[in-house]
């Protein structure tokens, strides 16, 4: 069996603040505002495995209001996703992230991120396809006033 889910997620820059994507720290002079780590690309990738569950999103289980995910590394999320991807004897097929983002300049990680994703989701690296473009200057994404993740991925197995 194949089921296929989607994911998206937007954060919004602000000073002081790491900027982590697919769990790799890229430089830069703005972060993610958010409660978690904000990590945009792994928020998008649990609501895609979620989504291909039916299981759901990942405010039902990480609720911004809950404390105990102030801070917190959103691998944590993916794993979340991934256990019950798990218990349902499915496992990942294959990932496709796309980041939108004017700034900053995304080229230099996109390997990193892929890498650090299939390990992430137990895949080899040629299943994960990370992708990144801009917003040609248009809307809120065109004025960096922060970015954008959008996620497929493929869950095979399963019962
Ligand atoms: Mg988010």
């Amino acid at each position: 069996m194949q089921r296929i889910g989607l994911g998206y997620d937007v954060h919004r820059f602000a000073p002081g603040r790491p900027l982590v994507l697919g769990g790799v720290k890229i430089e830069h002079d703005w972060g993610l505002e958010g409660h978690s780590d904000a990590d945009a690309v792994l928020h998008a990738v649990t609501d895609a495995i979620l989504g291909a569950l039916a299981a759901g999103d990942i405010g039902e289980y990480f609720p911004d209001s809950d404390p105990k995910w102030a801070g917190a590394d959103s691998a944590v999320f993916v794993r979340h996703a991934l256990k019950l991807a798990g218990e349902r004897r499915c496992r990942v097929g294959n990932c496709d992230v796309t980041i939108i983002a004017e700034t900053p300049l995304l080229g230099p990680y996109k390997q990193a991120i892929r890498e650090n994703l299939a390990k992430l989701l137990g895949v080899d690296v040629s299943a994960v396809g990370v992708k990144a473009t801009t917003n040609e200057g248009l809307g809120s994404i065109g004025r960096s006033e922060g970015l954008a993740a959008m996620a497929a991925v493929i869950l095979t197995g399963g019962r």
